[in-house]
């Protein structure tokens, strides 16, 4: 029994979706890899196509639609192989804040061009000194005037050098307890006194760029403030788990086709006269991989409709972000060494597979962070 039920337009969506990806995106991903980035008439192509932030009321240009676009449109990315069009960290990540919790003029303001692929925005929290611990981060927002004025530096922000704005984490100086201390500020990457750094290089995700960002004076309005002053943190609670479920629908859709390429590669590859398909240890690898992807994909499934139910997932996504993404390393792995030598060269997707889904252990809350969080709600 399937979990979730698709209606015709979903499953039309995805259809074009994918034929869209099919001539747009995978015939270019190497050639991102290669340079480090996607190219910014990309994101066009796909707010043009209604590819992104789908869920944004019609009238600031969105489709109003539920998050199951989300879901196909984050699923079907997964099949491309490639993580430098972060769509889903656009639409679902950062794109809902300035939705949730911007003042009209703002939403007015930035919406329409996110929808559209004009603006590609980041998100701005992790600091060199504050990765896990949200709590120590040091940027500081000090009201003047009809201003905010910033000072600080972000590390590891993914689309840090192509966004167009950027939905940032500063605290009062002045306010010694840090969860009233933070907001979240809309800054557009024109405001004065923002400079975006150096791309930082990593073992993988390469065709995105991930890149440091520094605030020396930099002056935004007042309006730019996301709610209330102080309930940053409020705000995060609110939407991490969003975050992390879209990371594990990443998680669960890589998996499935690590599996899936996996399968034809053994069924192709011929060793001792036979596909090496046919050896039984390559068989028990195979159903054991199908067996952890059938587990990720019920409870992960359940999960989406629980969000879209609106019920507190807090301490089942936690668990899922923890378990699929470690889920998706292994059948990754498995994939790999199936492939023999060949899995270990570019020209094979298992290859960057392998690569690219590390790091979804590590952001959008570590794992150990994950199981923190579910530790605690279980009364431990
Ligand atoms: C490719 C990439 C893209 C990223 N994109 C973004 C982005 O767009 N925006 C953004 O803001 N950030 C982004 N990040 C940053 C990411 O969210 C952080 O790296 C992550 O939160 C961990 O922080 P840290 O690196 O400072 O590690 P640390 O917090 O220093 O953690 C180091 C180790 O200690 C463990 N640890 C820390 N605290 C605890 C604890 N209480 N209990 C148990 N173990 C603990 C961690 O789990 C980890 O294993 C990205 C990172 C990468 C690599």
């Amino acid at each position: 029994m399937e979990i979730i039920k698709y209606s015709d337009e979903h499953k039309i969506f995805r259809q074009s979706l994918r034929k869209f990806f099919e001539k747009e995106v995978i015939p270019h991903v190497d050639e991102w890899e290669e340079a480090k980035m996607v190219p910014k008439e990309m994101w066009k192509k796909m707010g043009d196509q209604g590819f992104l932030c789908m869920d944004v009321p019609e009238e600031y240009g969105g489709l109003g639609a539920d998050f199951l676009y989300s879901v196909i449109v984050a699923e079907e990315l997964a099949r491309t192989n490639h993580a430098g069009l972060a769509a889903p960290l656009h639409s679902d990540v950062v794109v809902p804040y300035i939705t949730s919790f911007a003042c009209e003029e703002v939403k007015k303001q930035y919406l329409p061009k996110c929808v559209s692929g004009e603006y590609v925005s980041a998100i701005g929290m992790t600091e060199p000194n504050a990765g896990s611990d949200l709590a120590g981060l040091k940027t500081t927002a000090v009201e003047d005037g009809d201003e905010i004025v910033i000072n600080g530096q972000k590390t590891f922000i993914s689309n840090g050098i192509s966004c167009d704005l950027v939905v940032l984490a500063a605290r009062d100086p002045k306010v010694e307890n840090p969860h009233e201390a933070l907001d979240l500020l809309v800054v557009p990457a024109s405001a004065p006194g923002f400079e975006k750094g150096k791309q930082i290089k990593k073992i993988g995700w390469h065709s995105n760029d991930t890149a440091e960002l520094y605030f020396s004076d930099c002056r935004i309005p007042k309006s730019h403030r996301l709610s209330t002053k102080g309930s940053g943190f409020m705000m995060m609670m609110q939407k991490l788990a969003q975050e992390r479920l879209v990371c594990s629908i990443a998680a669960v859709a890589t998996a499935e086709f690590a599996l899936d390429i996996t399968i034809e590669y053994c069924k192709e590859r011929k060793a001792f006269g036979r596909p090496i398909s046919k050896f039984q240890n390559t068989q028990f690898k195979l159903v054991e991989m199908a067996t952890e992807v059938k587990l990720g994909r019920t409870f992960l499934d359940k999960l989406i409709v629980d969000h879209m139910e609106g019920e507190n997932i807090i301490v089942d996504v936690a668990m899922a972000k923890f378990w699929t993404t470690e889920m998706a390393r292994r059948v990754a792995d498995q994939g790999l060494q199936l492939h023999g030598g060949y899995g270990y060269c570019d020209e094979y997707p298992i290859s960057r597979i392998w690569r690219d889904v590390r790091v979804m252990s590590i952001f959008a809350g570590t794992n150990e962070i994950m199981k923190g969080i579910a530790a605690k709600f279980m009364g431990l």
